[in-house]
Order: structure tokens, then sequence, then C-alpha cells
């Protein structure tokens, strides 16, 4: 087997190699390492911190049409590149090709949507009540700042912080997630490629745990936008607030589908069975509760338990396959977890649930779609984010009932309904307590052109994406001339 390609890290401009590495392995096929990273150091962010300071001024005193067309050359590159990047996400992630090569894509649309926002960086203009006044507000960079992301989408959640932050004028330091840190590194390969101004992005891989700390503390950072797990957002807030930072956080869900008796049956079961069951269930945005009135109960279940079992569960780069592994041991080891917590609470378990080991599934993380009925609201697995293919189905008296049981969690990201009532719809957009609703449709599988992130525990401060976007990474100057 030849060795495995090794990734350094990316400071100042230059390629920094640590003397230590962490394995990058395919969790379809954990014999594979897919690459060696350079385990960053607490020194490492520090210079990474230091380097963007003393890059921010060149870069902010660029004019926002010549930043964004650096972000259109990092599109262009990475958009040569795409069946190689895609084929790379599948090995470092496990998510099926297509599923990686459309999420590529997406990084690609997002670098060409913000390198428009270049050209309009809109600020204010209004009229004043003073005669000869001529008043206006223009966006400012705030400087330097850190981004965090997850493994789950390696690559689109790296792009939809780095985008914006570039196009705005600020400059970055980004720690990828150390389980698929390679599609995030194609992204800084590009920025290099094209040409951005040494400084403007860092890259400091390694272990969160270690980072965190130093780039919550590093002196000239003014902001973090961190993308990830409750527990780890709800620290990086308390430290953040402790310095005053500008702070973006977006975490995790318990995300209902409600299904009416009018709704679509076919439609319906093939919308929960893709937000709950694609990508492995490891969609922040993914149903995994379905919340289904009393009357097409019994048929939906049917139905739904029919589809999850035709899903095929292998390596994401095979042809025809649905579902791949779970990114990790530990994921796979939660998922089994939470299935045991489903059975002991009273929960029916309908098809799945266990850990695959036979032949080829033996050398990854590999985990059966998973189907409760009869599961209250009080459950555990109603309760508590599970991150993987096990999806609870609930009943429900009427709609009222649904929005009740719906709303009775601490997460907010998403929220869909599937019915042909569109007084129904319109009492759903008032009452689901979620950022992101679907109608009709699954409850993943979001587009990067209007505001993106949830409310209640799922998200803290402003929204990610779409025109938005720049909210979080501009401050406003308000200026009074009298001419
Ligand atoms: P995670 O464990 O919180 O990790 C996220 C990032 O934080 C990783 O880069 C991680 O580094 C880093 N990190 C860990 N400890 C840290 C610390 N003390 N200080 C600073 N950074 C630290 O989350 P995950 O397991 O990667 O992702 C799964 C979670 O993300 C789920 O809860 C999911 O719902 C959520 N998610 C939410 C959204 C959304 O938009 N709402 C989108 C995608 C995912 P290491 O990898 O080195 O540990």
């Amino acid at each position: 087997m030849s060795k495995p390609q090794t990734y350094a890290n990316y400071i100042n401009g230059e390629w920094v190699a640590s003397s230590k590495t962490f394995e990058n392995r395919n969790p379809a096929n954990t014999d594979e390492i897919v690459g060696l990273f350079s385990s960053g150091a607490a020194a490492d962010v520090t210079a990474a911190a230091d380097a963007a300071q003393a890059a921010f001024g060149g870069w902010a005193a660029t004019t926002a049409p010549a930043r964004g067309k650096f972000l259109f050359t990092v599109a262009d590159l990475l958009e040569r590149k795409l069946d190689q990047l895609a084929a790379e996400m599948t090995r470092e992630e496990g998510k099926t090709l297509p599923e990686a090569k459309g999420e590529t894509m997406r990084t690609i649309n997002i670098f060409r949507y913000f390198g428009g926002e270049g050209s309009r960086m809109p600020g204010m203009l209004v009229p004043s009540e003073r005669d000869r006044v001529f008043m206006f507000s223009i966006r400012k960079p705030l400087g330097v700042v850190g981004l965090v992301t997850p493994w789950n989408f390696p690559s689109a959640i790296p792009a939809w912080k780095l985008a914006p932050a570039l196009v705005a004028g600020n400059t970055v330091v980004l720690k990828p997630a150390s389980a698929a840190p390679l599609s995030a590194w194609r992204i800084v390969e590009a920025c290099h490629e094209a040409g951005i101004p040494k400084g403007v992005v860092n890259f400091v891989a390694g272990s969160g745990g270690e980072l965190g700390d130093a780039l919550v503390n590093a002196k000239p950072l003014k902001a973090i936008s961190f993308t990830g797990s409750c527990a780890v957002g709800n620290w990086l807030h308390e430290q953040a607030s402790r310095r005053r930072l500008r702070i973006q956080l977006e975490m995790g869900g318990k995300n209902p589908t409600i299904v009416l008796a009018d709704a679509d049956l076919p439609s319906a079961i093939a919308n929960s069975v893709n937000a709950a069951m694609f990508s492995t269930g490891q969609k922040c945005t993914a149903t995994s509760r379905v919340i289904v009135e009393d009357g097409i109960y019994d048929k939906f279940l049917q139905g739904l338990v029919e589809q999850t079992k035709a899903l095929k569960v292998g390596n994401g780069l095979e042809p025809g396959v649905h579902i791949g592994p779970a990114i990790d041991k530990a994921q796979l080891e939660t998922n089994a977890r939470y299935v045991e917590i489903g059975k002991k609470e009273g929960a029916k378990l309908e098809c799945g649930g266990t850990v695959l080991t036979a032949g080829a599934y033996g050398k990854g993380y590999f985990f059966e779609p998973t189907v409760f009925s009869g599961v209250d609201a009080g459950m555990t697995i109603a309760q508590e984010e599970v991150f993987g293919p096990v999806l609870a189905v609930m009943r429900a008296r009427d709609f009222e009932h649904a929005i009740e049981i719906a709303n009775g969690v601490d997460f907010g990201l998403s929220a869909s309904i599937q019915t042909s009532n569109v007084s129904r719809v319109f009492e759903y957009v008032q009452k689901i307590e979620a950022g992101l609703l679907t109608v009709n449709l699954p409850s993943a599988g979001v587009e990067y052109q209007l505001p993106f992130g949830g409310t209640k525990g799922s998200s803290f401060g402003p929204k990610e994406q779409g025109p938005v976007a720049l909210e979080f990474y501009t401050d406003y100057k308000t200026v009074y001339l009298k001419y």
C-alpha cells in the first residue's frame, strides 16, 4: 500500500508541518488512511492569529469587488477538481458519492455567491431630517475571526463561514474537524493557489480540546463562528463572553416531520426516509422524529418500514449504496446505545438497530437504518440528538397535538410538514419553533441563498448564509455629512 500523503497546516501563506501528525481514516474501510494531518499546537494557533492580524489592514483596504474576485477564482479552482474532491470527501466522511458531489458543488456555489456580494456589500442610505445633511452607514470588517467546523459537512460549512468572512474584509483562522479535515484543507489550498495574500487565510488542524483554548484566547481575535455540538458550543460561548468576543453558534437538533392525515402518502414516506436516513442521519437538519396523525399512522408506518428496509448500506463510493458508515467508532456506539435506551423505555423496534459486521462491513462503522414506533414524547429517543439513522415515530391525535409534540424539545433547528391543507401550512409556519421550515419536502436539504440557522438550544447569534451572513462578519459605521 502506498504511503499516505501528509497535509501541513497553513500559516502566514506557508505550509507549516508539525512533528506530530494525526490520521484521517476512511470510516467505510478503516484500513485506509486518507491522509496524515499536522497536529497543530497552541503556538500554531497563536502564530496563525498573529499572521491574520498582520494581514488584516491590507486585506480590509482591498476593495470588496477585488476581494470577491479572489472568491470567484477559488470557485473555479475547486470546480476543476470536482470529481476528485467529491471522492475524497466520501473517503474521509463516508457520505455517498452523489451526496459528496452535491456538497462540493454547493461549496463552489457559495464562493460564487459571496464573490458577488463583494460588488454589493450593502450599507444603508436614508434621507436626513436636516437640510443639506447626507447620512449613510457603511459596513466595516471586524478583524481576525476564528472559524471552528464539524465533520458532517466538511466542505460546505467551512465554505459558508470562510466566504462571507473574507469578502467582508476579515482575516481568518480556520480549525477544521479532526475526523474530516481534508475537504477544508482543499479549500485552503485553492485560496493559496488563487493568490489570496499571505496571512489572510490560516488553517490549523488538531484536537479541538487542545486548540480551542488557544483560539478563544488569541489576542487579536474579534469573533468566533462555530458549528458543532451543544457541549462545545456552550463552552466556547462562555469563554468568548468573558472577552466580549462576537460569537455565532450552530449546534444540534431534534428535528420533527409532521405527517397529517391528508398528506400525499408516498411522498410523505419518501421525504421522511430521505430526511432521516440519508447521509447516515448525520445532518444537523435530519429528521429524527416523525409525528403522524392518527388517521394515517398505521399505513404510514408500514410504508416507512418497508422503504427503510430496502435501503442499501455500504461504502459510499459504490454505485447503488444509499447509506454510508457512521463517522467513527464513538458515533457507532452512540447509535447502538440509543437503540438500547429506546427498547428499555418501551418503544417498539420496527427494523434495524444493529451494528453490521459481516464481510466488508467489518472494516467500517456500519449501522442498520433503524425505526422505532410507539415513541412517547418523554422518551430519551424523542428528546436527545442521536446524530445517526435512528428514527422515532410518534402518534398525534390531531394537528395541534402534533405541533405540541414537535415543540416539546430543547432544540429548534429544522422542521417539516407533509400536508395538502394550505391553512395548516400557514398555521405551522406561525407555530412551529424552528429556524428552517419545509413543506412537502424533507426537513434536510437547504440552499445557500437564504438565512440558515435555528432557534432555542440549537443556535445563538446572527444567522449564516444568504445576504444576512454579512451581519455577523461586519460592523456598521454611520456617517452624518453636512454639505
Ligand atoms: P463537535 O465535537 O462539537 O466538534 C465541532 C468542532 O469543534 C470540531 O472542529 C472540534 O474539533 C471542535 N472542538 C472540540 N472541542 C473544542 C473546544 N474545546 N474548543 C474549540 N473547538 C473544539 O461536533 P461534531 O461532532 O464535529 O459535529 C456534530 C454536531 O454538530 C452535531 O451535534 C450536529 O447537530 C452539529 N451540527 C450543527 C449544524 C448546524 O448548522 N446547526 C451543522 C452541522 C453539524 P475536533 O474535531 O478536533 O474535536
